[in-house]
């Protein structure tokens, strides 16, 4: 169990950087970072890897809980805080899709009362992501977010739901192909949200408009799209091409082809973001079940959740962003380092936490001790949480 006190200060922490690759000492005080030196030459096999804690800003659900049911409570929200922690993941963004607006806001005061009720959820809670409703009504572009529900932007509907979540809301992912999407837009920075295209079926003008007004990021590039699109222009080439725009990707290896995911990373550099878009069937065994998104699904043994009898349609992902981060790995597509980054200071720096700092003095000292077998240890705000997790292999560059 994680302990509110800090009776454990200082504390020191032995690890290889996860970027020098040095042997360091990690000193930790209330919760932060004080110290860091080097310590003396030993072997990598001597020492496990340290590394800043993962910060995923899309996750619609985990171990068999899903934020997109109604019927969530506050234990539902710790359950997933917990198996999110044991796969290295200490600040996440619990996502609601599209879906009927009292529902919606039924979900998040559920979450807002999981943060008042728990100090370690408050913590690993960095803010809630709309994803929708204001998002594409067209077929390919919509998803499986349910048409009856999606809706042009609306700023009551808006400012009902950040009540709803006591303020927490922080994200919001919307297509600007709405009229007067740049001024909604223009509204939702004014009110220190991060604004994000998706799900979009926008023309290159009016992506061109909505980051004018303030939008800073692409939601999953490259999926949520229509089957066939015009060779150019069109919105990924325009999304690819605006530098102002981020780009979160899910590299679970079934969502893009590495082809693809090479393409975004050499666009957005040190924009580009890992999410897991995980369900509620993340972390689960491989198996027949039921989810709320897609019905009767499978998931693989090879770690793929697609539509019953249908395995060319995806149901949403069902891995963790240690998955990956393991993937990048093993494609080639980037080194453990650059994929760590990508799935923790990246998404800290675009949302401005201080996590964005990493392994540096006066950063959280929310840190991950990983070896190539599994992960050894999480700590939150310098706490160990005392994981208990064999299942979280990370891969070795080839
Ligand atoms: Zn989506």
């Amino acid at each position: 169990m994680m302990t509110p006190d800090h009776s454990a200060d200082p504390l020191i922490l032995s690890g290889i950087h996860y970027q020098t690759h040095e042997p360091v000492d990690v000193t930790v005080a209330s919760g932060i970072i004080t110290d860091i030196h080097q310590r003396e030459q030993v072997s990598e096999e001597a020492l496990a890897f340290i590394g800043p804690g993962l910060v995923d800003i899309q996750v619609n659900g985990f171990a068999g809980v899903d934020f997109n049911d109604a019927a969530l409570t506050a234990d539902g929200v710790m359950t997933i805080t917990r198996s999110l922690l044991q796969l290295g993941v200490t600040t996440f963004y619990p996502t609601i899709i599209t879906n009927a607006n009292e529902t919606i806001r039924t979900i998040l005061k559920t979450i807002d009362l999981a943060c008042e009720t728990s100090t370690l959820v408050a913590s690993c809670i960095g803010g809630i992501h709309l994803e929708g409703p204001f998002i594409s009504p067209e077929e390919g572009p919509l998803g499986a977010h349910p048409k009856a529900h999606v809706k042009p932007p609306d700023w009551s509907l808006l400012a009902s739901f950040i009540e709803a979540s006591g303020g927490r809301v922080r994200i919001i992912t919307l297509s600007p192909e709405w009229p007067e999407s740049a001024k909604f837009i223009r509204r939702c920075v004014e009110h220190g949200l991060l604004v994000a295209i998706g799900h979009t079926a926008a023309n290159p003008t009016q992506i061109q408009e909505a980051v004018a007004a303030g939008a800073r990021l692409s939601t999953h590039l490259g999926n949520a799209a229509h089957q066939l699109l015009p060779r150019h222009p069109n919105y990924i080439w325009e999304q690819l091409a605006q530098d102002e725009l981020a780009a979160s990707v899910i590299a679970d290896g079934f969502h893009l082809p590495p082809s693809v995911l090479k393409v975004i990373f050499r666009m957005k550099a040190e924009k580009a973001i890992l999410i897991s878009d995980s369900v509620s069937l993340g972390g689960m065994p491989p198996g027949n079940y039921y989810s709320p998104v897609g019905g009767e699904v499978v998931l693989t043994d090879e770690g793929k959740l697609h539509m019953a009898g249908k395995p060319m349609m995806l149901a949403g992902s069902a891995q963790p962003l240690l998955w990956g981060i393991n993937q990048l790995v093993h494609l080639q597509l980037a080194s453990l380092t650059q994929a760590w980054d990508m799935a923790s200071i990246n998404p800290s720096r675009l949302l401005n936490l201080p996590q964005q700092g990493g392994l540096t003095i006066g950063a959280p000292a929310d840190l991950v001790i990983f070896s190539f077998n599994k992960i050894v240890k999480v700590y939150k705000k310098g706490c160990d949480t005392e994981i208990h997790r064999e299942n979280t292999e990370i891969r070795r560059e080839k």
